[in-house]
Parts: structure tokens; sequence; C-alpha cells
């Protein structure tokens, strides 16, 4: 099993980790002990997601820009196509450049009517994510990320269109594509044998949802179209009341989900931590990620 083999020695290589803008003051201190409970994890970098239609510009750039400022970590801003000018979104990302942002997670946006309703693109904005990236490397040098669906994109018909979009959007610039979350991995290792036989070679990095609250993510992975297992619903049931053992059980499932995953191959890992921390730490240290100055003092 996972865990058996894992014992030893293998951990990810790295780690990234997820968080949204906050909404309220109190949501804000979540969110910045959260930042700095996770900061000696070294992360390879933290992402800051853009609201969708664009409704969270102010408080994605704020955000982004007081991890720049306050903390050692490396931002990645999310930023979509939806509701906007090409103008106006490339001033975000001339403000990032000035700001000292390097990283962008580009991509297209749920359409403006909601999940369900058809996309229709801004007349004057970026058509496509292959035409934001375009927009993104014409104004500066930054690495720039995307989005992969490993069940597909609930809009898609087919795998061959999604990977067809994936390619386009390397071929545009993307240098790292992170997925939606998955509970299966055998469905993330398909998906990874399609997109390299299709002779895409980015980074292909799993996005893990450690869960939380398990009716709210089942409700949620309905709507993205990522299958819930009958032997992980098994895991929460008759636990509805109990958020206490709920949180223990998330900790296990997504570190064992992790290490099957560092066992077979995989070297980087994004969590999306919901603003939380103590999950994503409990799991990191499982993985056997340590601050710096406790590995010092385990190796003195
Ligand atoms: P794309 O990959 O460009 O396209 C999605 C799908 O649309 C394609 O797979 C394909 O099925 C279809 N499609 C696109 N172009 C074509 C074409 N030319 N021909 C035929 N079909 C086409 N949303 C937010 O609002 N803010 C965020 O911060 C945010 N962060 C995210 C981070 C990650 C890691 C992930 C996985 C998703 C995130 N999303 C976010 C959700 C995302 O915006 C939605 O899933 C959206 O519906 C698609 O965006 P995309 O960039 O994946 O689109």
């Amino acid at each position: 099993s996972g865990f058996r083999a894992s014992r030893n020695t293998s951990r990810p290589a790295s780690v990234s980790f997820e968080f949204f803008p906050p909404k309220t003051p109190a949501m804000e201190e979540t969110l910045w002990a959260s930042i700095k409970r996770l900061e000696p994890l070294s992360p390879a970098f933290v992402s800051v997601t853009y609201g969708a239609g664009g409704t969270t510009r102010e408080r994605t750039h704020t955000t982004v820009k007081r991890i720049v400022d306050e903390t050692p970590l490396r931002p990645a801003a999310h930023l979509t196509c939806v509701s906007a000018t090409k103008g106006e979104v490339d001033d975000v990302i001339r403000s990032y450049l000035d700001a000292g942002v390097r990283h962008i997670v580009a991509l297209r946006g749920d359409p403006a009517g909601g999940l369900g309703t058809r996309y229709e693109p801004h007349p004057e904005g970026y058509a496509s994510t292959p035409a934001l990236i375009e927009g993104i490397r014409a104004i500066g040098d930054f690495e720039v990320s995307v989005a992969a669906y490993p069940e597909k994109h609930p809009e898609s018909d087919s795998f061959a269109v999604d990977i067809d979009v994936l390619r386009q959007k390397v071929d545009a610039g993307a240098t790292r594509a992170i997925t939606q979350f998955f509970f299966d991995n055998d469905v993330y290792f398909r998906y990874l044998d399609k997109v390299r036989g299709a002779g895409i070679n980015i980074p292909v990095v799993p996005g893990i949802l450690p869960v939380q609250n398990f009716r709210q993510t089942a409700a949620f992975a309905e709507r993205t179209g990522a299958h819930v297992p009958a032997w992980l619903a098994h895991r929460f049931d008759g636990l509805d009341d109990d958020a206490e053992t709920r949180r223990l059980i998330a900790a296990a499932v997504a570190a064992e989900q992790v290490f099957d995953l560092v066992d077979r191959g995989v070297t980087d890992i994004h969590f999306y931590t919901m603003n939380r921390a103590d999950l994503v730490y409990a799991i990191c240290h499982l993985l056997g990620l340590r601050p710096p100055a406790t590995i010092q003092q385990a190796t003195a």
C-alpha cells in the first residue's frame, strides 16, 4: 500500500498552497494566520484565486501584494478573461508586474451567468485562455500556470477537446498545469497518460482538496464534474455532526492520497487550503515536510 511503501523516503519534492481573497476582516485574520503557519514549509509558490466574474480584482491584488511585501513567499495571482476588456485585464497584469509578481495562473473563468450557462467572451476581452496567456507574455516575463481537468471540464464533450485546449495553452506559453481536485488517483494517472500521449510535457501538478466538510465537498464536486467515490463517502459516513473526527479523517485521507501519488512518481503537489492551515500543515508533516529549524534540530 501507499502508506507502507512511503514510510522511509518518499516525500513530495515541492508543494504549493492555494488561498482565496478574504471577504471580511475576520476572514482576513484567518487567512493571514494560515499563511504565517504554512510559510515555514517553504512552498514553491502560493496562489491567490480570482473571484468568479472578476469580482475580487481588488482583493486578489491586495492579498498578493501583501504576500510580496510581508513574506518571503512567491505568489501566483490567478486571473480570468471574464467580464473585462483586454485593456482592463492588461492593467491588472501591469499592476502585478509593478508589484514584483512574476507568476500568473491564467484562466478563462466560468460563464458570467454561472455554471451551466454558456460561456460568452466579453466583446472587447480576451476570447480564450490561450489569448490571455499571449497577452500576459506580451506584457512581462511571467511564469504562467493553467488549469487541467483529469475528469474533463464539465462543458467538454470529450477528453480530446480538453487536451487540445491544454495544448493550445502550452503553445501560448503555459509551463505548468494544476489539476482540478480528484479523489481517485487512477483517474489522474489515466489523464496524465492521455496528456503525455498527446506530446504535452509540462508538469501536471495534482490539486489536492482536503475534505474539511464532506457534504460541501460532495456538492462542490457535483458542479465541477469531480467524481466522489463510494469509499470516500463511506469514510465520512455518520460524521455529519462530528467536525472533530471529520478533520482527523480528512488529514488521513489526503495524506494517503498524496503518499500514493508520490509512490507512483509525482513530485509536486498543490493543496487547496480553503484558507485553513491546520489540515494542510498536518498533512505536510505526515508527508515528511518540516520547517527548516526542525530539520536542523533533527539532524544536529
Ligand atoms: P480553458 O481550459 O480555457 O477551457 C475550459 C474548457 O472549455 C475546455 O477544456 C473545453 O472543454 C472548452 N473550450 C475552451 N476553449 C475551447 C475551444 N476553442 N473549442 C472548444 N472547446 C473549448 N475560476 C475563477 O473564476 N477564478 C479562479 O481563480 C480559478 N482558479 C482555478 C484554478 C484551478 C487550478 C482550476 C482547475 C480551476 C480554476 N478556476 C477558477 C475555474 C475555471 O475558471 C473554470 O473551470 C472555467 O470554466 C474554465 O477555465 P479554464 O481556464 O480551465 O478554461
